[in-house]
């Protein structure tokens, strides 16, 4: 079952990408599978919609939620960015204080190899963050705040 619900991640992300104007080659490169597959999953072939519905649910649980649960199904940190970045709708900044003791922990602990340390303090790249918010629970100085974008309020799990 766990190939499965990854195979209706990879489906749920190859129609986000073909919405982006991606051609099924590049769609194909982007997500590492054939592109007879990807061209299967475009017109609607060989595919488990059990499997579908079940991705789909993945993808409204909390962002931290999805994040974990993707990658321990998918077993590889790379494509459980792709994934994660191309299925995901919310969009995060996070703002760093000056508090920062620049300990590096948080780069450790995000799986979407969002943070970087520049000039002794965290940088988050907004494109790559998820919201998960593991580093913001995880630092020692409480530093972090994630916040969604177009709601501007500080982003706490539900
Ligand atoms: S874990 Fe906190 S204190 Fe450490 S580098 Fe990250 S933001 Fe700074
Ligand atoms: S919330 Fe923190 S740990 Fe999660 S993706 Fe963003 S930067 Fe990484």
């Amino acid at each position: 079952m766990p190939k499965h619900i990854v195979s209706g991640l990879k489906y749920l992300a190859t129609i986000e990408l073909k919405k982006k104007g991606l051609t099924q080659q590049k769609i194909a490169e982007e997500l590492e599978i054939d592109r007879s597959t990807v061209s299967h999953y475009l017109n609607g072939r060989n595919l488990s919609w059990n499997s579908i519905d079940v991705a789909k649910t993945m993808t409204q649980l909390c962002p931290k939620d999805f994040l974990i649960l993707t990658n321990v199904l998918i077993k590889n940190a790379k494509k459980t960015q792709k994934i994660i970045s191309t299925c995901q709708s919310k969009e995060f900044k996070a703002d760093v204080l000056d508090s920062c003791i620049g300990c590096g922990l948080c780069v450790d602990l995000c799986l979407m190899e969002a943070v970087s340390i520049k000039s002794l303090k965290a940088n988050i790249s907004p494109i790559k963050c998820c919201g998960c918010l593991i580093c913001q629970e995880g630092c020692p100085t409480n530093s972090i705040k994630i916040l969604e974008v177009n709601n501007d309020r500080e982003y706490q799990r539900s």
